[in-house]
């Protein structure tokens, strides 16, 4: 099957209410950068695609940075002075400061407090705090729930390990004709949060398992990784080989019902950029483009200067713009199918528009060749007949042998997929002849 025909028949409905499903069981494990609750993520999304895990140990450098401990939490609780437990860890995985080492204190209310993470302006929500790099322990409250604790003695406990183990990634790659890739990563580290990150991983996985049954000429690598130390982890690993990138995509909250929103590579016009632009545009509905900023998600690291890779990344409401962020409120009511399948739909169409881009030569450049004696006018009747003899002319006039479908889309403000049609009817009709492959361009640096 073609890619365009998966855009056709594809039941969306179904795909939406499928990764809202997968969320919903996805949302309970206790991820974090390492550990069992990742290795459990991982083995539900391998119940939607087939994936390659890979144990990278502790210790391991990676550009600058070492793989850090593995850290597996078993309990945490605060103990209040009346005996009763007042946070638990069972209850929500955000009461816990990510990374938390090891501890069993009695200490009085100050101390306490000392360690304790809450959002004086959500006073009822939960914050998600970290400290994976810096040696501590907390607890993460709602605000009211810490200006309710009275003074007295409390107990605390976390019972965690943090020592040598492995930090756990794992990958699809969908190998096409072409060795040329797409990186599409996204980040497997959050734990109990819907919108970032589970709502990337479940359109990365289904989107995967809608490619496997399809035709593609350019290969697919999909990255399912820890924040941050698992791109660096896995550009470490893949230093000499990621020259066969030439597109990128780093996907996150795509579950809410905000516009998307495309965040530019490093280099700002690369073939990616102006594709997924080409195709947001085409689409006549709301959304934003920003400028690249070193800032943000995985493409911190593809875009580093060393590797400069071509690599946006494209989500709904960006991280930090809506209030849910990072609390407990973004949970599953946040993630609704319809957005989720929305999300699906546009990332398959950026990729069907990859696939379609070409270069080609206009075999009868000289004067316009004649279409009617070739079959190629007025097959359809009415308004979309002039459409088909637009794109046949404008492919036929611009195809010198150096634009691109993608050029001629962008000059012409026709969707690069009927251009692709009329390339194909004009080449089955010996007037066009298909040249190199345009990704080759992208994969080098313009
Ligand atoms: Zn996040």
């Amino acid at each position: 099957m073609k890619l365009h025909e998966l855009l056709a028949e594809t039941d969306w409905a179904a795909q939406g209410e499928a990764m809202q499903a997968w969320i919903a069981r996805a949302y309970p494990l206790p991820r974090s950068l390492t550990g069992d609750g990742v290795r459990q993520t991982l083995a539900l999304a391998q119940e939607v695609v087939p994936l390659a895990v890979t144990e990278v140990p502790t210790g391991t450098p990676v550009l600058d940075w070492e793989v850090p401990r593995e850290w597996n939490l078993r309990a945490a609780w605060i103990k209040g002075p009346d005996g009763r437990i007042v946070v638990d860890a069972r209850a929500h995985n955000l009461h816990v400061l990510g990374y938390s080492v090891p501890v069993a204190a009695r200490l009085s209310r100050a101390e306490l407090d000392a360690h304790l993470f809450s959002l004086p302006e959500q006073p009822d929500l939960i914050p998600y705090r970290t400290s994976y790099y810096r040696e501590a322990w907390g607890f993460c409250l709602p605000h009211r729930l810490r200006e309710s604790l009275p003074e007295g003695e409390y107990e605390v406990r976390i019972e965690a390990t943090l020592a040598t183990g492995a930090l756990t990634l794992a990958e699809a790659l969908l190998a096409g004709a072409s060795e040329h890739e797409v990186l599409l990563s996204t980040h497997l580290c959050h734990p109990s949060l819907a919108n970032d990150n589970l709502s990337g991983l479940a359109v990365m996985l289904h989107l995967a398992a809608l490619l496997r049954q399809a035709e593609h000429r350019l290969s697919y690598r999909f990255l399912f990784i820890p924040g941050t130390i698992g791109s660096l982890t896995w550009l470490a690993l893949h230093r000499d080989d990621v020259g066969r990138i030439a597109a990128g995509l780093v996907a996150a909250n795509l579950g809410d019902g905000g516009a998307f929103h495309y965040k530019r590579s490093r280099r700002g016009r690369a073939r990616i950029d102006r594709t997924v632009e080409h195709v947001l545009r085409a689409r006549g509905e709301p959304y934003e483009v920003m400028d690249f900023v070193p800032f943000g998600y995985d493409e911190r690291q593809y875009c580093s200067p060393g590797f400069d890779l071509a690599v946006g990344s494209l989500t709904r409401t960006p991280w930090g713009r809506y209030p849910e962020y990072h609390t407990s409120a973004d949970d599953l009511s946040l993630v609704r199918p319809q957005h989720l399948a929305g999300s699906l739909r546009l990332y398959l169409e950026v990729l069907a528009a990859l696939e379609a881009d070409g270069r080609y030569r206009n075999l009868s450049p000289y004067g316009e060749p004649q279409l009617g004696r070739r079959g190629l006018y007025g097959a359809i009747g009415g308004g979309s007949a002039k459409d088909r003899e637009l794109a046949l002319l404008w492919v036929l006039n611009q195809s010198d042998g150096s634009a691109t479908l993608l050029d001629i889309a962008e000059r012409s403000g026709i969707a690069i997929g009927r251009l692709r049609q009329a390339a194909d009817e004009l080449a089955a009709a010996g007037l066009l002849a298909r040249l190199d492959e345009p990704a080759a361009a992208a994969a080098t640096k313009p």
